[in-house]
């Protein structure tokens, strides 16, 4: 699968070059998409954040690319949280902007959820970028003027703002990595996380877990929340495992 890009062994304009020769029903055309949107924002994600989509895309393949009913219900638990939060944020990394800036934008119209652009990886100039992302969608981002930090973690991927997530009750923190969501949980934040590893420490240690991908869940949760279709009783570690079962069963749910 050549061309696919698969085996194209650069980060570089290539891999774009071979995605626009793809036509629109070609089965891997999302998956593609995805691609040149990280490598057309690639001065602003860092290059640790291609590997970590990679991991996401094995794992969404073995879900069989689909929202599965256990991440439906945490897309509802989700909502719920949203629906009910004093001071939400939606926090937001290099990823996140490239593949789901207008996501992002409508969720935060729709739950009044402020966006923060927080990273690990952080340079003055990747967050002014993706700043100027999110502004292009529409959204007034925090991040830049951070003025606080998250208790627990060192150097730069501590700071915060203290009118963002500094002070927010609940925290959607897509695609995060396991030291901040559990920094984040010991705040005493309610942490919702979308994560297609349903085995990574940051899906273990969320309070809300969807494992879904991002470009997927963002629409779903943005209806629910408007149409106020929240789910209440929601346990975790018990989806988890519905998500792991859903994982064995795949042979029977999906065209190979
Ligand atoms: P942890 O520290 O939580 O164990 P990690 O160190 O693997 O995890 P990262 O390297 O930051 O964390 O990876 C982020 C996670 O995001 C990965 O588990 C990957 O599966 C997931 N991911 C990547 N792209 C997407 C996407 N588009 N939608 C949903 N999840 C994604």
């Amino acid at each position: 699968k050549a061309e696919d890009g698969i085996r194209d062994p650069l980060w570089s304009r290539g891999l774009g070059d071979v995605y626009k020769r793809q036509p629109k029903d070609h089965p891997r055309y999302k998956s593609l998409l995805a691609r040149e949107k990280l490598v057309d924002a690639s001065e602003f994600v860092a290059k640790q954040g291609l590997i970590a989509h990679g991991r996401g895309e094995a794992f969404d393949y073995l879900l069989g690319e689909q929202t599965c009913l256990p991440a439906l219900s945490a897309i509802k638990a989700a909502a719920s949280a949203l629906i009910e939060a004093k001071n939400p944020v939606i926090s937001v990394n290099g990823n996140v902007v490239a593949l789901a800036a207008r996501e992002v934008a409508r969720l935060s119209e729709i739950s009044g959820a402020k966006v923060e652009v927080n990273l690990f990886h952080r340079t003055p100039e990747r967050v002014a970028g993706l700043t100027k992302m999110m502004k292009k969608v529409g959204i007034d981002a925090l991040g830049a003027n951070a003025d606080d930090k998250i208790p627990g973690l060192s150097s730069e991927r501590a700071k915060c703002c203290s009118d963002g997530i500094g002070s927010a009750d609940v925290v959607l923190v897509p695609l995060e990595d396991g030291d901040r969501c559990e920094a984040l949980v010991n705040m005493g934040k309610k942490v919702i996380t979308i994560d297609l590893n349903p085995l990574s420490r940051t899906a273990q240690t969320a309070h809300i877990t969807i494992v879904d991908e991002l470009t997927r869940c963002l629409p779903l949760l943005s209806d629910f929340v408007k149409e106020k279709n929240g789910l209440d009783s929601f346990n975790n570690k018990q989806c988890l495992t519905a998500v792991s079962y859903t994982h064995l069963t795949l042979p029977t749910n999906r065209e190979v």
